[in-house]
């Protein structure tokens, strides 16, 4: 039986990885910062909280690490730990950029020293790309960085430092550069998640509160998150350590995704739909898509799923999730 180290268990990503690897049979073991107060909902929501072994780790403890590596010795790691919204970076660029970084340098640090064979994923991002021209569109694995965002540099100094572990010292490291992926676990604060559980209370009855966007001209490369982990998981199979872009390769405007929920749900945008300036970014990437050939070719990953069908999942799903919910407030 193999053992995984997933840092960040009670995330989005993280739920939907541990299930996959669970049905491959692997050991699981969460690492979370708070075991005291956690969220675990996303695990209980996929009914797997009970077969993950937990940990709790406050990062900055390189000992503490150490220890867990060598006790574990994980065949894999991912890290799927971070402060993961660009907004609250640019209100808190100082924890982000710190936690994000040194986070990452702790955990491959601590593979080097104890000369331990395995194998590390780093979850890089398409924010590190930054504002591209449109002429570079759509992205690949060879663009140079321009990061718009205390996110998006951290994110980029964690994945050069990824690479340069693995080009130093002959670790297996890799980065999965993951474009925006959504489900009904994604964090409550996340535009995506936002609209779509709110439309679909006010669908439901249970709300008549205008929704709040800022930009809405934005064009990004949206994908469904539990087809995501796939790739995760592929990246570390795969025979040599090598970084991949993983998108959907489909461009939709935020204007464009709004229409479509609720048209799906029949609500009326000018009544429900309303445009907050203070959710405006200082910067934002206007335009942003990538180009999955490398991983489809490589790691036969496959994702062949459309903007319209996305959409349509992420409702049904969101109505999943919100009758889980209230039959759990209920017991
Ligand atoms: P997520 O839901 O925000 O989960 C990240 C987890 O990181 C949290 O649940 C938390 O787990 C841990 N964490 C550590 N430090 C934190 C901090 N200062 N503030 C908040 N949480 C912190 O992220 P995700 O969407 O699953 O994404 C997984 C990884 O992929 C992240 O590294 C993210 O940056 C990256 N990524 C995501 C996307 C996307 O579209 N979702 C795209 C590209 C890259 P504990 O409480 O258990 O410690």
């Amino acid at each position: 039986m193999k053992t995984a180290l997933i840092i960040g268990i009670t995330g989005q990503d993280s739920a939907y990885l541990s299930k996959l690897l669970l049905e491959k049979n692997y050991h699981v073991v969460g690492i979370t910062r708070n075991i005291l107060e956690p969220n675990f909902t996303n695990l209980d929501y996929l009914g797997i909280q009970s077969e993950i072994e937990m940990i709790e780790i406050n990062q900055s403890e390189p000992e503490r690490i150490n220890r867990i590596l060598n006790k574990y010795k994980p065949d894999e790691i991912y890290n799927l730990g971070a402060q993961s919204s660009v907004g609250q970076s640019f209100i808190d660029p100082i924890n982000t950029v710190s936690y994000n970084i040194l986070s990452v340098l702790y955990w491959l640090e601590g593979i080097k020293n104890l000369q331990l064979s395995t194998r590390f994923y780093q979850a890089s991002s398409s924010e590190m790309f930054g504002n591209v021209r449109h002429s570079d569109l759509p992205l690949t694995e060879s663009l140079i960085f321009h990061p718009a965002s205390p996110y998006g540099v951290s994110k980029a100094a964690a994945h050069w430092l990824t690479v340069n572990y693995r080009e130093a010292n002959h670790i297996f490291s890799a980065c999965g550069i993951l474009f925006n992926h959504e489900s009904t676990l994604r964090g409550a604060n996340y535009v995506v998640k936002k609209i779509i559980n709110a439309a679909v209370k006010i669908k439901l009855g249970l709300s008549d509160l205008p929704i709040f966007v800022g930009n809405t001209s934005i064009k990004r490369d949206w994908g469904y998150a539990p087809k995501y982990v796939e790739a995760m998981w592929k990246i570390l199979q795969h025979h040599t350590a090598e970084d991949f872009l993983i998108c959907s390769g489909n461009v939709m405007s935020l204007t464009d995704l709004i229409s479509m929920v609720m048209k799906n749900l029949d609500l009326d945008i000018e009544k429900y739909i309303k445009v907050d300036p203070k959710l405006f970014r200082p910067v934002d990437l206007e335009e942003i898509y990538g180009d999955n050939t490398k991983a489809k070719k490589l790691l036969n990953w496959e994702y062949n799923i459309s903007n319209q069908q996305l959409i349509d999942t992420l409702i049904t799903d969101e109505y999943h999730f919100i009758e889980w919910e209230s039959k759990k407030i209920k017991n």
